[in-house]
């Protein structure tokens, strides 16, 4: 139901809308009348409730007609996140599932009508955090497990994490690195990187008005803003800011989006405000970018994040337990075991966190777990780093003969549905499990263009997180794959 109804969704809204605010919606249970579904944050929840909850409803009831109701609850692990100034959980909104979810919930009307104009949340919040006005002032959600303090440093970022920190800790006041431009491939830690800058100005004494984004977000906003005659309203709030992080820049498209970005970014730089920008390449190569913003962004200081070393995946699982300990103190994994992982798990720190989440598992129900079996569980991992190469036509010839199509389809023109799907996954994996690049991949799927190659990654990256059905089968596809490299 979910997965049908996902694709429903991003069909209806748009894939810009779609990963801005349903990327992490998640089913949280459905009974015979009632689906449940969850975000990370009560701003989310909001947002989705006045805006979409009818064409959700609408959606689901289409897919099953006996939902008379849905409802959109805030998961409660870690710290609901601060994205607007007003954002203060209250005991309620902390255990939303009493609450009934209303077409139009009446109580929260007013925060939205306030919150998505800047302008207006900014003066709300002068009024309610005197004399300051410091604070985020609107953006994407920032995560607060990553902070400074969760990073794990080492050779590979050492230089990008000191000049973050020095951000962090001079904000406006000693701008040095300006724009810092950050780039690395998937995993190795931007995002985490710019929300930890954006946590620790937030949270300090200075109060500086920080604003972070997904480019994904800002081409959203903007368009919207644009939409509802409104952009003049969003461009003056953006001059107060003191700190912009951008974040996933490859993904800022359209000629008048990048003309607002461009004046936005020249705008910040000549008043000497710091500007923070990541993405998954080096200035200069991010082709879809107008040259104007290209150049200015070249004028800063660049600086590329590499592949952790054995000791820094040690740390990170390391790090990971000790969090997870904290929830649950019988925990422990010994280090033998750690060590094997960070050793044998080679390519990102996100495949060092998929590694741990499925060590915590099977731990739970397996507590004597040996480094045969352990091989066994991180199959797909183990070994998709330095050691073996994993070939791109085969990986396409794994996945077209999975979902029984061809290997001609696959890099073909075609865009059916059935041929669409396999492709996207087929472009997930050669991006995961090879070192390639995505002209590169784009490349040897039929000559498709990087952004293609982009989006395909990200849309499965998303899929995966609300749709454990295809996890499972990617899982799969991954163990066929290295069972074939073996
Ligand atoms: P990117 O934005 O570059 O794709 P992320 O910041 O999303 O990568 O990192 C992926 C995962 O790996 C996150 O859970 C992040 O916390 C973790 N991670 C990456 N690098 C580090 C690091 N140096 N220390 C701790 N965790 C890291
Ligand atoms: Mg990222």
């Amino acid at each position: 139901l979910f997965e049908r109804f996902s694709a429903r969704l991003k069909a209806q809204v748009g894939l810009e809308v779609y990963t801005s605010w349903f990327g992490r919606l998640k089913l949280h249970s459905v009974s015979k009348s009632v689906v449940r579904l969850s975000v990370p944050t009560t701003f989310l929840k909001s947002w989705i409730n006045n805006r979409y909850l009818d064409l959700i409803t609408t959606i689901i009831q289409a897919e099953d007609s006996e939902v008379l109701k849905v409802e959109i609850l805030v998961r409660t692990a870690g710290r609901p996140v601060r994205a607007g100034a007003e954002e203060r959980p209250s005991a309620a909104e902390a255990a939303p599932a009493s609450q009934p979810a209303r077409r139009q919930p009446p109580r929260e009307i007013g925060h939205i009508a306030s919150f998505p104009t800047p302008v207006q949340s900014a003066s709300a919040s002068s009024t309610q955090r005197q004399p300051s006005a410091g604070g985020p002032l609107f953006g994407s959600p920032l995560d607060s497990r990553y902070t400074f303090d969760t990073f794990v440093e080492g050779p590979s970022n050492r230089v990008a994490l000191a000049a973050a920190r020095t951000i962090a800790d001079a904000g406006a006041n000693a701008v040095r690195f300006n724009p810092l431009f950050i780039h690395s491939g998937v995993g190795l830690g931007k995002t985490h990187l710019l929300q930890a800058i954006a946590n620790a100005a937030v949270n300090s004494d200075r109060n500086p008005r920080v604003v972070y984004l997904t480019a994904e977000y800002f081409m959203w906003r903007f368009a919207t803003a644009i939409r509802d005659n409104d952009a003049l309203t969003l461009k003056e709030s953006l001059r107060n800011i003191d700190l912009l992080i951008i974040d996933d820049m490859q993904f800022l498209q359209g000629k008048m989006i990048q003309n607002e970005f461009c004046h936005l970014l020249n705008m910040l730089l000549d008043s000497a405000k710091q500007v923070v920008v990541a993405a998954d390449r080096a200035p200069w190569e991010l082709e879809s970018l107008d040259t104007r913003v290209r150049s200015r962004l070249q004028g800063g200081v660049n600086i590329e994040m590499e592949t952790p070393d054995y000791e820094m995946r040690f740390e990170m699982l390391k790090r990971r337990l000790e969090i997870s300990r904290q929830d649950d103190p019988s925990l422990d994994i010994p280090d033998e075991i750690l060590s094997h992982v960070a050793r044998n798990v080679a390519n990102s720190g996100r495949e060092i966190e998929g590694a741990f989440n499925q060590l915590i598992f099977r731990r739970s129900f397996e507590p004597s777990l040996s480094l045969e079996r352990v091989d066994e569980l991180l199959a797909h991992l183990v070994g998709t780093g330095e050691a073996k190469r994993v070939r791109i036509e085969d990986i396409q010839r794994i996945v077209a003969r999975h979902y029984n199509v061809s290997r001609q389809e696959l890099v073909s023109n075609r865009r059916t549905r059935v041929i669409v799907k396999p492709r996207q996954i087929a472009m997930y994996l050669a991006k995961t499990l090879t070192p390639r690049s995505f002209p590169e991949i784009g490349r040897r799927f039929g000559g498709r263009d990087h952004t293609t190659v982009l989006h395909a990654v990200r849309k499965i990256e998303d899929l995966i997180g609300g749709d454990t059905k295809l996890g499972q089968e990617i899982e799969l596809l991954k163990r066929l794959i290295n069972d074939n490299n073996a």
